[in-house]
C-alpha cells in the first residue's frame, strides 16, 4: 500500500491504521509507537540501575572484624590496624549516611583521611593492600614521587584519580567512593624552610596540588591520565567521598620526635627506663607538629587527620612472618615445591638463620624473600628434572647455598 504523506516514521502505519499521529519536526510518530518507545527507556534504566547497585555494595564489617582480617595477613602493628580499621569503619558508616536518610541531618562527619609512618617493609603497603581486599571498593596505589607541580615534567597529581577511574571501568560513582593509598608521602615534603628562587615543584608544589584531591571538590580528570592526550574530554570527580591513606617512611623524623619529646620532659624527673623504651621505638609519638617540621604543609596536614606509625620489625617478628601470615613465605615455598610434588621440609634452624641474615644486612622483611630465594632457587631449577620427591632445607646446605650467592655480598657496613 502506498505511503500518504501523513503516517508514522516508526512503524510505517498510516494516518487512517492508528488513533494517534504526533508531528515531529521531520516525521510523525504513532500511540503504538510511543508506548514500546516507552518499555524500552524502563527496561533500560532498570538495567542501569541494577548494574550501578551491583557494581557498588556495602558490605560493612565492624572495626573489630577488619582487625581481625588484617591478622590474618600482617603480624604485629596493633595500633595501626586499630587505626585503620576504625578509620575505614567510620568511612563507610559515612557512605551510608551521605546515600539513605542523613541528608536532613545537620551533622556532617567528615572524612578521615589516614598518615602512616613507619621504616620502609614494615608493612604499610601491605595493610592497604590487605585493606583493599576486604572492601568492595576501587582502590588503587600510587606513588607520591611521580608527581610534580601543575606545568612541569611530571605527572599531575589528577592522575591519581584517573587510576582510581580504571580500576573501576570508570564507573564514576564508584570511583567515588574508592580509597587511594598514596606511598612515599614523606617524599614530597618541603625540600628546607626557606623559600628559595627556584621553586619546588616536586615537593611543596605537589602539597599544593593535592590539597584539593583530599578535600573533597569537584576535580576534573583527564580519562587516559597524563599529558599526552591534550584533547581528551576531562571527567567531574567528586572526590568528598573518596578515601585516602598516605604512607611513608619520614627517614630522620625520630630526630624531631626527639627533641619535641625532650622539650616537653624537661625539669621533670623522668625515669630513666622509661626515657630509654620511648628512645628505642620514638615513632610511636608521631604526631602531625613533626610531620610538618619534617616538611608537610599545614594545610595538606589539616586534611589527614589520622596520624599513626609501624613498628620497626625486630627477630621475633621476622620469624612470625616467615610462616604465620595467610601467605607467608614458606607456605608459599611449600605450595610450589607441592605443585611439582615435591614435599619441602625447612628446618627450623634454617628460618632462624634467615632471620638473623635479614637483621645483620639489615634487609626487613623485605629481604626475606630475597634469602629464601637465594637458598632454594638452584633447588627449583634442579628437583622438577629428578625423581626426587622430598626435599629438606637443612642448616648446611642453606649456609652453603646464602654463601655463594650474591646475597652475602650485600652487607651494610
Ligand atoms: P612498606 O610499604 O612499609 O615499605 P611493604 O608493606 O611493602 O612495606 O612490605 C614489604 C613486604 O614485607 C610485604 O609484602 C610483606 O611480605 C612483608 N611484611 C612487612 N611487614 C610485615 C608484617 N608486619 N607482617 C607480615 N608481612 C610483612
Amino acid at each position: 500500500m502506498a505511503k500518504s504523506p501523513l503516517h508514522c516514521s516508526f512503524c510505517g502505519r498510516n494516518r487512517d491504521e492508528v488513533k494517534i499521529l504526533i508531528a515531529g519536526q521531520e516525521g510523525h510518530i504513532c500511540e503504538n509507537c510511543v508506548d514500546h518507545a516507552r518499555e524500552i527507556i524502563e527496561q533500560e534504566l532498570t538495567v542501569k540501575e541494577e548494574k550501578s547497585n551491583t557494581s557498588f555494595k556495602l558490605t560493612v564489617k565492624k572495626p573489630m572484624e577488619i582487625k581481625k582480617f588484617l591478622d590474618e595477613y600482617i603480624i604485629g602493628q596493633d595500633e595501626a590496624k586499630k587505626v585503620l580499621s576504625v578509620a575505614v569503619y567510620n568511612h563507610f558508616k559515612r557512605l551510608q549516611q551521605k546515600s539513605s536518610e542523613a541528608m536532613a541531618s545537620d551533622v556532617d562527619i567528615e572524612k578521615s583521611n589516614i598518615v602512616m609512618v613507619g621504616e620502609t617493609g614494615t608493612g604499610k603497603t601491605l595493610l592497604a593492600k590487605t585493606i583493599a581486599k576486604l572492601l568492595n571498593v576501587p582502590f588503587t596505589i600510587v606513588d607520591a614521587t611521580v608527581f610534580t607541580e601543575a606545568g612541569y615534567v611530571g605527572e599531575d597529581v589528577e592522575s591519581i584519580l584517573t587510576r582510581l577511574l580504571q580500576v573501576c571501568n570508570y564507573d564514576i560513582p564508584a570511583a567515588e567512593r574508592g580509597i587511594v593509598y598514596i606511598d612515599e608521602i614523606d617524599k614530597i615534603a618541603r625540600k628546607g624552610d626557606n623559600p628559595s628562587i627556584t621553586r619546588d615543584v616536586s615537593g611543596e608544589g605537589v602539597q599544593q596540588g593535592m590539597l584539593k584531591l583530599l578535600e573533597g571538590t569537584d576535580v576534573l580528570v583527564p580519562p587516559q591520565g597524563g599529558r599526552k592526550h591534550p584533547e581528551q574530554k576531562l571527567i567531574k570527580i567528586n572526590t568528598q567521598n573518596i578515601l585516602f591513606i598516605c604512607g611513608g617512611a619520614f627517614d630522620g623524623i625520630d630526630k624531631v620526635i626527639a627533641r619535641r619529646v625532650q622539650t616537653n620532659t624537661i625539669g621533670f624527673n623522668v625515669d630513666k627506663e622509661l626515657q630509654d623504651s620511648m628512645k628505642r621505638n620514638l615513632l610511636q609519638y608521631v604526631n602531625a607538629q613533626d610531620l610538618k617540621t619534617f616538611g608537610l604543609i599545614p594545610e595538606l596536614l589539616g586534611r589527614l587527620p589520622v596520624v599513626t606509625h609501624l613498628d620497626p620489625l625486630d627477630a621475633s617478628t621476622l620469624r612470625q612472618i616467615l610462616t604465620v601470615p595467610k601467605n607467608a613465605l614458606v607456605k608459599q615455598y611449600t605450595k610450589l615445591f607441592e605443585l611439582e610434588g615435591i614435599q619441602l621440609t625447612i628446618e627450623e634452624e634454617v628460618l632462624e638463620f634467615m632471620v638473623a641474615k635479614a637483621m645483620e644486612f639489615k634487609l626487613g622483611a623485605r629481604g626475606l624473600r630475597s634469602i629464601c630465594e637465594s637458598m632454594l632457587t638452584d633447588a627449583m631449577y634442579e628437583l622438577p628434572s629428578s625423581d626426587i620427591k622430598s626435599f629438606t632445607l637443612d642448616i648446611d646446605y642453606a649456609r652453603r647455598k646464602f654463601d655463594t650467592s650474591k646475597m652475602s655480598l650485600l652487607k651494610v657496613a
